[in-house]
C-alpha cells in the first residue's frame, strides 16, 4: 500500500509497504479516508527525532522509519475477534494516544500523562496510508451521514475541547485566544458556537483575515495590549515562547490562562503579576477519547460549515510534502491553518 513515512529530518518519503496485519482480538484494520497535518508532523519534519523512536518504544516496540499521521478518519474494514463495536463499513475517527496502561497516572485514567505514552503517527504506523491496524477502543464512531472530512478534524477539536474545559464552566464569557492557527480556530469556534464573546489574536494579518471570515472577532496583539484588553479566560494556542508573557497582561484579576501551544524554548513571565492578580495558570496535553473526541465530533457535527472553513488546502497523498509538511514548513504557512490529506479516492 501507499504510505507516508518518516526517516528523518527533512527526509520523508511516499513509499509502498507491505498493509498492517490483519486486525488481532480486540483490534480493527481502518480503511483511512482522510488525515490532517499537524504542527507536531511539521516540527517532526523539520528537526526530527522530537518524539520519533530512534530505538524500540517501550509501549509500542517500533521505531523509525514509521508512517506519520494521526488526525485520522475512516472506514472500519475489518474487525478482528471480540469486536462488537464499530462495525465493518463504520464511520470513524481515531484516537490517537497509545498509553502503557500500567503507570500510576494510567491507573488512575489520566493516560494523556502516561509517562511512556507512545502516539498513533509517532510512536506506531499512523494515517497517512491506505490502511491502520488500532484497539477497537481508539475507534470513535462519527453520526451517521457526517462527511469523511468533517470526522478527520475530531482530532484537534478534540484538543481544544479538552483546552476548554480546563477553564471551567464557560457561558456569556469574554474569552481571548492566542494563535489563529487551527486548535485556536477550533477553540475559537466552540467558544463561540457556546455562546461566550472570544476575541482571537495573532501577528499574522493573513490569519486574522481567515478568523474573521469566519466570523470571529480578530486582532492584532499589539492592537489589543495597547487597548488595555482582558479577559477572564486566556487560550494560548500560538506556541509562541513570547505568548505566556502577553497571555499574562491579558488575563483579568482572578482569571485563568490554559497553555496548549508548545514553545520550542521556555517562556519568560511576570510571576509577580500572576501571584498580584491571582491568575490560575492550567497546562492542557492532546486529548481523551470518551471525554473530548465523542464531544468534538457533537461539535463538528453541529457546525460544519464553520468547522471546515478552518481546512486552508487538501492534497493528495502523493503531496504530502510538496503540498503540505513543505508548505507548512516554508513561507507560505502563514496562509495556512489545516491542510488535509486525501488518502482514499472516495474520501
Ligand atoms: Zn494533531
Ligand atoms: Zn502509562
Amino acid at each position: 500500500m501507499r504510505a507516508v513515512r518518516w526517516h528523518g529530518a527533512g527526509d520523508v518519503r511516499i513509499e509502498d509497504v507491505p498493509p498492517p496485519p490483519a486486525p488481532g482480538p480486540g483490534e480493527v484494520r481502518v480503511r483511512v479516508a482522510w488525515c490532517g497535518l499537524c504542527g507536531s508532523d511539521v516540527h517532526e519534519y523539520r528537526y526530527g527525532p522530537v518524539r520519533t523512536p530512534i530505538e524500540p518504544h517501550p509501549v509500542t516496540g517500533r521505531s523509525a522509519p514509521l508512517i506519520i499521521g494521526h488526525e485520522i478518519s475512516g472506514w472500519v474494514e475489518s474487525a478482528g475477534t471480540g469486536v462488537t463495536a464499530p462495525e465493518p463499513g463504520a464511520l470513524v475517527a481515531l484516537n490517537a494516544l497509545l498509553p502503557c496502561g500500567r503507570c500510576e497516572p494510567c491507573l488512575r485514567g489520566d493516560v494523556q500523562l502516561c509517562l511512556t505514552l507512545g502516539h498513533l503517527g509517532q510512536s506506531a504506523d499512523g494515517g497517512l496510508a491506505e490502511l491502520v491496524t488500532v484497539p477497537a477502543s481508539m475507534a470513535v464512531t462519527a453520526p451517521p451521514g457526517m462527511a469523511p472530512d468533517l470526522v478527520a478534524l475530531a482530532e484537534p477539536f478534540a484538543v481544544a475541547i479538552r483546552a476548554i474545559r480546563h477553564a471551567g464552566a464557560l457561558s456569556e464569557q469574554a474569552c481571548v485566544v492566542l494563535g489563529a492557527g487551527s486548535i485556536g480556530l477550533a477553540a475559537a469556534i466552540i467558544l463561540d458556537a457556546g455562546g461566550n464573546r472570544v476575541t482571537v489574536l495573532d501577528v499574522v494579518e493573513e490569519r486574522l483575515r481567515h478568523a474573521a471570515r469566519l466570523g470571529l472577532r480578530a486582532r492584532q496583539v499589539a492592537d489589543a495590549l495597547g487597548g488595555g484588553l482582558r479577559a477572564p479566560v486566556v487560550l494560548e494556542c500560538s506556541g509562541a515562547a513570547s505568548a505566556g508573557g502577553t497571555a499574562v497582561r491579558l488575563a483579568a484579576a482572578g482569571g485563568v490562562i490554559v497553555i496548549v501551544g508548545l514553545p520550542g524554548e521556555p517562556s519568560t513571565l511576570d510571576l509577580a503579576d500572576v501571584a498580584l492578580r491571582e491568575i490560575t495558570i492550567a497546562g492542557s496535553m492532546s486529548h481523551l477519547a470518551d471525554a473530548d473526541m465523542a464531544p468534538a465530533i457533537a461539535v463538528l457535527a453541529a457546525h460544519a460549515e464553520r468547522a471546515l472553513g478552518i481546512v486552508t488546502s487538501r492534497v493528495p497523498l502523493a503531496e504530502t510534502v510538496t503540498g503540505g509538511l513543505g508548505v507548512l514548513a516554508g513561507p507560505g504557512r502563514h496562509r495556512q491553518a489545516k491542510i488535509l490529506v486525501r488518502v482514499a479516492d472516495g474520501g
